[in-house]
């Protein structure tokens, strides 16, 4: 069975409350009308009662009252019969001069329904008529309703008649008014089907108002910019690693070429193959760098265990002294007398972070130069810096140093063997560990990296 639109559903909805608000209020409408209608009838009446009962004068068995003194309860359409003692009507008032009383009458001091001689509906009342504590007859009033019935009846019809078409034109104006509500989502609807991965450029017009639709646009286009700059980014690395593998790549094909070419001396051939093997290094290099990236990446850190912050930058810095003399430069480590370097580690990805910052900061001091390494300890913060001097990173290439294959100076960087990647995969590790990692540099000064990690007690 095909599911019922939203449009058709929000405006079935919108009928079904509307017709019981209307069954309702029609009911209470009617209701109310006839409540205040028998209301006014039995006032009208006891107020007629009292009145006759004072203006009636009873005389030896004679009962009369002057046409100007019931003149108001005439006019008020009250009929009046006044029965002597023994029950004889003794005296009429109004139109019961020509009427008869019915057979049967509600008892004395109530009142209820019966019909005039002609047949119409009429309310009767009956009540003593009394001067003091005697009794000197009875009164019985009536009020013809046949008129207040039939503008009763007459508003029901109205009433019936009316809410049928209310309902048909609410029908067409909730169905009217869904449609234009929803058609900002078939707008989406509409848009997300145009997309694919090769055109994620689409976006909704942002023209809609600040109501709930506006907003899930708003969520959408803020969705596809971000799968836009995912699939952007994919497509940078992929044309990044192709362009990084293609070097040493060309490389290996020439001297693989040159070495089949002619006989050669078997010292030329294993130079060649040293040659060879350089190329392969670089080429595993990247391929591994690019594998802790996109492990630390996708799947964060595995093994977190207690480890001493200060220890780990002692073995790092020991393991580096080689390379630091080999480059004329001094690795300075500094670590204030304080216990309490202890974080929550994967010791192997961030003894990783600091091999890339010191060794940048070897790669890119001058000759005779100080690589000075310290850690400090701020309340619950382990803050780790890695400084160097030389000539530092030019203001508008921070904000790019962390991204993956940014280098500054790309000869320079390719010659020292570098790919741009160790800064992405510092970064990446420590921010899986819930750290930062910020740069500050002063041309002609040298550069300082800090890296900041939340301490384990
Ligand atoms: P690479 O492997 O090429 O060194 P990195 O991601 O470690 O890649 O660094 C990215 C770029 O940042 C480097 O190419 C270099 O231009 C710059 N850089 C990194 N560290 C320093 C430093 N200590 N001093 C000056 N420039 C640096």
């Amino acid at each position: 069975m095909k599911p019922i639109s939203l449009r058709a559903r929000l405006a079935l909805w919108m009928v079904v409350v509307e017709a019981l608000l209307l069954a309702v209020f029609t009911a209470v409408t009617v209701l109310i009308l006839q409540n205040l209608q028998n209301q006014q009838i039995e006032d009208t009446l006891h107020l007629s009662a009292s009145e006759l009962n004072a203006v009636i004068d009873v005389r030896d068995g004679q009962y009369a009252a002057a046409v100007s003194e019931t003149a108001v309860v005439r006019s008020r359409g009250v009929m009046a019969w006044i029965l002597s003692l023994d029950g004889e009507v003794a005296l009429t008032i109004g139109s019961a001069d020509n009427a008869d009383l019915p057979d049967s009458l509600p008892p004395s001091g109530q009142s209820g329904d019966g019909k005039l001689p002609d047949g119409e509906p009429a309310r009767y009342f009956v009540t003593p008529l009394s001067e003091g504590s005697r009794q000197l007859g009875t009164l019985v009033l009536a009020i013809p309703v046949g008129d207040s019935q039939l503008f009763t009846q007459q508003m029901g019809l109205g009433l019936l008649i009316a809410v049928p078409i209310v309902l048909l034109l609410s029908i067409l104006g909730g169905i009217f008014l869904a449609g234009r509500a929803l058609q900002p989502v078939a707008a989406i609807t509409h848009t997300a089907q145009k997309i694919n991965a090769e055109n994620l450029s689409h976006r909704l017009d942002l023209t809609l108002p600040e109501d709930e639709i506006g907003q899930l646009a708003q969520t959408f286009n803020a969705m596809l910019e971000r799968i836009d700059r995912a699939f952007e980014r994919e497509r940078q690395l992929t044309s990044d690693v192709s362009h990084e593998l293609r070097t040493p790549l060309g490389m290996l094909k020439t001297q693989l070429s040159l070495a089949r070419s002619r006989p050669r001396e078997a010292a030329a051939l294993l130079q060649m193959m040293a040659d060879m093997e350089g190329d392969v290094d670089r080429m595993t290099r990247l391929v591994e760098q690019m594998l802790t990236l996109a492990r630390v990446e996708q799947r964060g850190l595995t093994q977190l265990e207690p480890l001493d912050c200060a220890q780990l930058l002692q073995e790092v810095v020991d393991e580096l002294r080689l390379s630091a003399q080999e480059h004329d430069v001094t690795l300075q480590l500094t670590l204030p007398p304080q216990i309490g370097f202890f974080l929550l580690a994967d010791s192997v990805c961030l003894r990783q972070v600091f091999v890339n910052l010191i060794e940048n900061g070897i790669k890119y001091s001058p000759p005779g130069g100080v690589v000075g390494v310290t850690a400090v300890r701020h309340w619950q913060q382990i803050s780790i810096s890695v400084t160097n001097e030389g000539a530092g990173i030019p203001s508008e290439n921070i904000p790019h140093l962390f991204e993956r294959f940014y280098r500054v100076d790309d000869a320079r960087a390719r010659a020292t063997g570098g790919f741009g990647l160790g800064l992405a995969i510092a970064k990446a590790i420590v921010e899986a560990h819930g750290g930062s990692i910020v740069v500050e540099s002063e041309p002609d000064k040298g550069s300082t990296f800090t890296v900041q990690l939340p301490a384990a007690d």
